[in-house]
């Protein structure tokens, strides 16, 4: 396959292009100059050695220049002592997180699942990050610090669907004999989320009055 077509390829399997969007990417690379294409591939290679997944919360975030990748494994978020670690908010997206940080609503925990689980899905533990998932909330419940965990999934079929899933995943860990006894809450995002908003479009405002407002999760 020529570089023109296999170029259009890759650009469709970005998340919410389609294959006209993806000819005109083609097409405006074609009218950059060669020092801004090599800039870019320059960057495209580095983009995975300069960034790693945070072993606690699964989010990506960049490394600083000259500090080893493999001793770097908790972000800023999660090795900031003045972070709220009553609170754990699970997200399904990388950009749900920055979205939730740009409005300064939260100050508590992350956790990052890496999708949503599609309704009448199979294997809905291949989806998201469940393991990860399951593995921070016994450490954070252990240290007995934890008091709430917030799904915030997007108000949308996929998105309550996965919060249902989650929060039936996650009772069990904070339950004995049916009885939660160390009260830790689970919650969902409450009003001023719109039905059908995706999280990630959603302004400051918008999430500060939908987390001040969350609800007991189903
Ligand atoms: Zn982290």
């Amino acid at each position: 396959m020529d570089s023109f077509n296999r170029l259009e390829e890759i650009f469709r399997k970005f998340p919410g292009i389609g294959p006209r969007q993806a000819k005109r990417f083609v097409y405006h690379l074609l009218t950059q100059t060669d020092i801004d294409i090599d800039d870019f591939a320059n960057h495209l290679k580095n983009i995975k050695s300069q960034t790693v997944l945070c072993e606690s919360c699964c989010r990506f975030y960049t490394i600083k220049a000259g500090v080893d990748k493999n001793l770097n494994t908790i972000c800023n978020i999660c090795s900031d002592q003045n972070r709220d670690n009553s609170l754990l908010m699970v997200v399904s997206k990388d950009i749900d997180l920055l979205t939730i940080e740009k409005s300064k609503a939260f100050n508590g925990l992350y956790f990052v699942l890496g999708g949503n689980i599609p309704i009448l899905e199979d294997f809905p533990q291949d989806k998201i990050r469940q393991k990860e998932l399951v593995k921070k909330v016994n450490l954070l419940s252990q240290s007995n610090t934890l008091k709430e965990i917030i799904i915030a999934t997007s108000i949308n079929p996929e998105g309550e669907h996965t919060a249902m899933y989650i929060s039936n995943i996650l009772r069990p860990l904070i339950t004995t004999s049916g009885k939660n006894i160390q009260n830790i809450k689970i919650t969902t995002l409450g009003r001023g989320l719109s039905s059908g908003s995706e999280l990630e479009y959603s302004d400051g405002d918008t999430l500060k009055s939908a987390l001040e407002n969350r609800k007991v999760a189903r």
